[in-house]
């Protein structure tokens, strides 16, 4: 199948214009050489960083192709700020992430140290406010932030499974509208998951306050099942890959969950474009090996000449030398090899391919440390050779960097094959999705194909049509989108690529809306024994705003 989608590229254009345009900027390439440029510490880098980039085989994350080469200088998309009990404290937490967000950056924070809401402050006077209601406090300054800044801001909220404000904490965002800004998570221990999982709902896991296994699980289930939040992480899956569990363990993530990391640490990101390593039915591993290689370099050279919001971010960051090198387009790569997301061979191959990608991140890794020394922090870490970064791999949404490079995004099944899209340029949209365009504009007579994508846009989906001439069995195995696939194999998916990963990834499992409210539960229990550091649900319909504009479903 070769590639059509024009839709695909005006609408990569568009995006262009709107964000990463800078003054005088005509197109993609200039983005490119000011990007390259301002990364590259050498003739030859230059050469390597512009090539992978402007051929779209990677990409960095949107504050790269932003800010670099520009006044701001911020680069990183990854942010966790700590937050300490305290006026002062909390307001310098408030005034850090303003910063951040200025530049297109997204912060995490845990709230845990927080006094639950009623407890008597220090002074004996009045009494503390609690977690939730200082959430609201950061979301108002992210508000107020989206004005001076260039995208508006994200940030996550989490909060430990024995904090005494759960209960509440859980129900924060249950009215749509509060707390826009936030994604909510919480924090869960492998104590309170394995009495979960053994169905002991009625012991009481919170003394102080009397609050039982059962009541906060199905907290939980509730809000996802109403909502899509929280969502939750597994604090002892992360901290199982704390490289160096010498400066402290990690309590928090980024906003989509991908890194999760030490207080006042950043990361900077980039994902390789795996649908363009698929040539005539293969995937060259050569070329993905050479992305890994310049990629690697290109993140750990951006630690150096990053400017950062803060002097504490500066200086955690460099100890460390974190950076995400992550995937995006992984759905296409499968259609391309005429693989369904939902079988066994797409599991081996994200098994393996991630496995291959990692392997040669830390192998540029060591060279880098050769050439120029290892992590400060190296001998404080768990690592047994030096590398130059503590952590190498992550993967992220890739929202917007996917629709530049027109693939799909992350490691995510396409949502859906034919949907409309709000105006661009002026003009209203059906997108189609240009590998299933190319195949079945070959296949169909132009009246059938017409029927096809109005059925496909008015369903949702090709897996209920009947005519085996307009769509064969083979098809539907092939053509089979994120609402089509079972959520186990959401997870199972999730879980292959996470064995190979440092740090962790951002997926949505998405659930029908007939999805009840078990199966949420057991979609929690389920990720949690296949080791993901996260989980987020979304069950479709569950929120008055849908991002992509389907008629039905
Ligand atoms: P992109 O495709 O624009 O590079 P991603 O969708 O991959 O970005 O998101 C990567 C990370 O960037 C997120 O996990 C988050 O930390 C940060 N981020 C994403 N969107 C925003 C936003 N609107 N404001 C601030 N940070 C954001």
């Amino acid at each position: 199948m070769s590639e059509t989608g024009e839709e695909f590229d005006l609408l990569a254009i568009e995006t262009l214009k709107s964000r990463y345009l800078q003054e005088g900027e005509k197109d993609w390439e200039d983005v490119c050489k000011r990007v390259a440029k301002a990364i590259a510490l050498n003739r030859g880098e230059y050469t390597e960083f512009l090539d992978i980039i402007l051929s779209k085989a990677f990409i960095p994350s949107s504050p790269t192709l932003m800010n670099a080469g520009t006044p701001s200088g911020q680069l990183s998309a990854c942010f966790v700020i700590p937050v300490e009990d305290g006026i002062e404290k909390i307001f310098d937490s408030v005034k850090t992430a303003a910063l951040i967000q200025k530049t297109g950056g997204g912060t995490g924070f845990n709230f845990s140290k927080i006094r639950p809401d009623g407890s008597v402050t220090v002074s004996g006077v009045g009494t503390a406010s609690g977690p939730v209601a200082l959430m609201r406090l950061f979301n108002e300054a992210t508000e107020i932030v989206k004005h001076f800044g260039k995208r508006r801001g994200a940030n996550m909220g989490i909060l430990d499974i024995s904090h005494n404000d759960i209960i509440s904490f859980i129900r924060a965002k249950r009215t749509e509208g509060v707390l826009s800004n936030f994604n909510i998570s919480v924090m869960l221990t492998d104590s309170f998951m394995s009495l979960a999982d053994e169905g002991r709902m009625d012991e009481v896991w919170n003394t102080e306050t009397g609050t039982k296994i059962g009541e906060i699980f199905s907290e939980i289930v509730e809000g996802i099942w109403r909502n899509g939040e929280p969502g939750v992480l597994f604090y002892d899956h992360i901290n199982r890959d704390n490289f160096t569990p010498a400066l402290g363990d990690i309590s928090a993530t980024n906003p989509c969950g991908e890194e999760p990391l030490l207080p006042f640490e950043s990361c900077n990101l980039g994902s390789i474009n795996l649908s363009i390593l698929v040539e005539e039915g293969k995937v060259n591993r050569d070329s993905l090996r050479e992305a890994v290689r310049k990629a690697v370099r290109f993140l750990d050279n951006e630690i150096d000449v990053n400017v950062y919001p803060v002097p504490e971010i500066e200086k955690a960051t460099k100890k460390t030398r974190k950076i995400g090198l992550g995937v995006m387009g992984f759905h296409d790569m499968l259609l391309k090899l005429g693989l369904p997301y939902d079988s066994e061979e797409a599991l081996r191959l994200a098994e393996k391919l991630m496995g291959q990608i990692n392997r040669a991140a830390i192998r540029e890794s060591e060279k880098l440390a050769a050439e120029k020394g290892p992590f400060p922090e190296y001998e404080n870490s768990i690592w047994e050779f030096p590398v130059r970064n503590a952590t190498l791999t992550a993967i992220a949404p890739t929202g917007t960097i996917s629709i530049l490079a027109g693939c799909s995004a992350g490691i995510e099944p396409v949502f859906s094959w034919v949907y409309r899209r709000a105006r661009i340029a002026g003009k209203e949209f059906m997108l189609v999705h240009p590998l299933f365009e190319t195949h079945f504009k070959q296949k169909l007579s132009k009246p059938d194909y017409n029927r096809l994508l109005e059925h496909v846009y008015a369903h949702g989906t090709l897996q209920d049509i009947t005519d085996s001439k307009i769509v064969s069995e083979e098809e539907k195995g092939l053509f089979r989108s994120a609402l089509d696939i079972n959520w186990k194999t959401h997870i199972d998916i999730q879980a292959a690529f996470q064995r190979h990963c440092h740090a962790g990834i951002s997926k949505t499992i998405n659930m029908p809306v007939d999805a009840g409210k078990e199966d949420i539960g057991k979609a929690l229990i389920y990720a949690w024994k296949q080791g993901l550091k996260g989980l987020t649900i979304y069950r479709t319909g569950s929120r008055q705003h849908v991002v992509l504009n389907l008629k039905k479903r």
